[in-house]
């Protein structure tokens, strides 16, 4: 399938979860997960009118980085090793997986602007998965004050894979109770407005839970590689 037909699936799809939830479309940013396809796949991304893309691996984001010139946004949405930092950081708009102090430190240390991260939850208590317990995540955060260089953007999941919707429902529920947990705190340095949350499979119920970043990956582009 043509990446722009998978779009407009995809865009009706979000229409219609807006139009469940009375939310509005330009509330909601679709980022095109690029890490399973090749540079010309992503590149059709974009000619389709995708201007936002993901990618879990500093050595795929750099490969496509150096190719795709005019991407305007770049999203690190892995798992994010310390010692890679330095390799991407200067080309991301969003860090989708803030999950330890030791990462925040090397921000500080090798950003020259406030990157926006969002803080990985673990809402669903799935061992697999990384993240902070919901928990600790305001406890966390305010530990992050005295970095001038971590904004804390925002909270992101990634919710069990199922198609249970009662499941998934829960799981987006709690992440938003976090986000106006935190949001109460008024914490200058984590305003906290976006909620990364929904793929492939959940997006819609994502959004109907107040997702304002849905992260779009086999359901767009497919997964060639
Ligand atoms: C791969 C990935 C996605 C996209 O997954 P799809 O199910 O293919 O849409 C989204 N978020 C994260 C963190 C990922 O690693």
């Amino acid at each position: 399938m043509k990446v722009a037909e998978n779009l407009k699936n995809i865009e009706e799809k979000i229409n219609e979860a807006c139009k469940n939830s009375g939310r509005h479309r330009e509330d909601i940013k679709l980022i095109g997960v690029t890490k399973y396809v090749s540079i010309e796949r992503a590149q059709e991304a974009l000619e389709a009118g995708v201007t936002d893309l993901g990618e879990n691996r500093d050595q795929g984001l750099l490969d496509k980085y150096e190719v795709l010139k005019d991407v305007p946004n770049w999203h690190y949405i892995g798992s994010m090793q310390t010692r890679k930092v330095k390799n991407v950081i200067d080309k991301i708009s969003y860090i989708h997986s803030l999950d330890r102090v030791s990462l925040a430190e090397e921000i500080q240390k090798r950003s020259k602007q406030p990157i926006n991260c969002l803080v990985q939850v673990n809402v669903s208590g799935e061992e697999s998965k990384h993240g902070l317990d919901p928990e600790g995540t305001l406890d966390f955060i305010k530990e992050l004050a005295g970095f001038d260089k971590v904004k804390v953007a925002g909270l992101m999941t990634m919710a069990p894979f199922t198609d249970d919707e009662q499941v998934l429902r829960g799981c987006f529920r709690k992440l938003k109770k976090l986000q106006v947990e935190i949001q109460k705190a008024e914490l200058s340095h984590a305003p906290c407005k976006e909620l990364s949350m929904g793929m492939s499979n959940d997006f819609m119920v994502a959004i109907e839970e107040g997702s304002t970043m849905i992260r779009i990956g086999t359901a767009l582009v497919g997964e060639e590689l």
